[in-house]
Order: structure tokens, then C-alpha cells, then sequence
């Protein structure tokens, strides 16, 4: 039997990551936070030194990347190593996010960090999110979800967030950020975010968290009792 993988597509800020880390803790499957590989190569060629217009070196630093996700057991939420140092909250930045989508539209980069991201399919299972994890890394996955929320809903969780960790941060600001980033995401010609086409597509924006959490646990039973 193939390993089922569940995938967790949408735009910036809808809480796919934080949906994927508490699926794979709650069922006991390995978790593949693909947009983490995108921000560490951005900060990897920050560190080198690497303009974003040398598609080939940026490529070669994805092809390179030295990665290690450490996930704790109760809440799956990871810690990130890059070259052995914690990077788990400097890739989590609004810089580093702008500059992995700048890096996630080149064509050589994404397709440098491919079969890194199918190694993380193993037994029991598999709980990956991304933009392109339903339509190119696994199409066929056994759940495909696509997470969307109002621009406005997702600006105000990412802003509550910000809060939480004390750190400064304006909601108009986090706003146009988030529409920017979707706008590129979106319309870029390699693997642009889009639902495929046997995706469920979710709605989240008057939704709690733990009525996301149950959905998805339904479709997930469901598909997993299909194929049982
Ligand atoms: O999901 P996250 O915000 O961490 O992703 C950072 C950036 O990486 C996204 O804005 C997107 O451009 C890119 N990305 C992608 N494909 C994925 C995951 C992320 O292009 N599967």
C-alpha cells in the first residue's frame, strides 16, 4: 500500500501550518512544512551572500540546504536547523517570507527542492503543506484540502500572532504584505497557487480553529475508510 499523505495547500496566513503540526502530532504521521524550504533558501543565500537573480546559485544553495526539522512530539510543532543553528524563528520573519516567495518562482529552485520534499513520505503517513503540495509534489495525495480565508481575516491572525511574541507589528502593513505575496504566489508560471482540481476547498474565515481541526479529520476518515 502506497503512504497516504494528506495535503494542506492555500495562501499566506490561512493557518495551513498550524493545522498540518497539530494533524501529523494527533495522528502520529510525519509532517513536511514545504514553505520552511523555500524561507531557509532565502536565508541561506542572505547568509552566502547570494543575489536573487542568479537563478543558479540560488538553486544550488536549495540543492544544498543542510536541514534538519525537529519536531516535538505532543504539539508537532518543529524546530528548524540550518548548518546545525536554531533558525526556527529567523526564517519566520517578513522579510525572509517575502524573499522565499521571490525565491519559490524560480523554476530551478523549485525543481531542486522536489525530491527533498517526496523523501518525507513514510510510513504511517504523511501531512504536507504548501501551495503546490495537491497539484505537483503529490498529486496523488489521498486528501487534498485548500485553505482560503479573506486577506483581511488572515492579516488580523497573522497580526495576533505577532502580538503574542511581543513583537511591533501594523495590520495595514501585514495586509498589503500578505496580498502582495499571494499576488506572486498566484501568478507565477511554475506550480502557481491554485486548488487542484480534486482538492476540498475550505473556507475558514468564520471558522474556529477547532472546527477546521474536525473537517479535516472527517474528510481524512472518510478517504481512509475508502481505502481500507
Ligand atoms: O507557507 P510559507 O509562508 O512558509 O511559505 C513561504 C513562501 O514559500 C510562500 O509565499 C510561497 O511563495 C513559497 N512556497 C511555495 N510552494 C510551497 C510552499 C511555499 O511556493 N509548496
Amino acid at each position: 500500500m502506497t503512504v497516504p499523505v494528506l495535503s494542506i495547500d492555500g495562501p499566506s496566513g490561512v493557518g495551513k501550518g498550524t493545522l498540518a503540526a497539530w494533524l501529523a502530532a494527533h495522528l502520529g504521521w510525519h509532517l513536511l512544512d514545504s514553505g520552511a524550504l523555500y524561507r531557509l533558501t532565502a536565508l541561506a543565500i542572505q547568509n552566502q551572500r547570494v543575489p536573487l537573480d542568479d537563478e543558479l546559485a540560488v538553486a544550488e544553495a536549495a540543492a544544498g540546504l543542510d536541514v534538519v526539522f525537529a519536531p516535538d512530539a505532543a504539539t508537532g510543532l518543529q524546530t528548524v536547523f540550518l548548518n546545525q543553528v536554531d533558525v526556527t524563528d529567523a526564517i519566520r520573519t517578513e522579510t525572509i517570507g517575502n524573499a522565499a516567495s521571490r525565491v519559490a518562482a524560480l523554476p530551478t529552485v523549485r525543481a531542486a527542492l522536489l525530491d527533498r520534499q517526496r523523501a518525507f513520505r513514510r510510513s504511517p503517513g504523511l501531512v504536507a503543506d504548501g501551495r503546490d503540495i495537491g497539484t505537483v509534489v503529490f498529486p496523488d495525495a489521498l486528501v487534498k484540502l485548500f485553505l482560503t480565508a479573506s486577506a483581511g481575516a488572515r492579516a488580523k491572525r497573522r497580526y495576533n500572532q505577532l502580538m503574542i511574541k511581543k513583537n511591533g507589528a501594523n495590520l495595514a502593513d501585514i495586509e498589503r504584505e500578505i496580498t502582495e505575496r499571494d499576488q506572486r504566489d498566484a501568478n507565477r508560471a511554475t506550480a502557481p497557487l491554485r486548488p487542484a482540481a480534486d482538492a476540498f476547498t475550505l473556507d475558514t474565515t468564520t471558522l474556529t480553529i477547532d472546527q477546521v481541526r474536525e473537517r479535516a479529520l472527517e474528510l481524512l476518515t472518510i478517504s481512509l475508510q475508502s481505502i481500507d
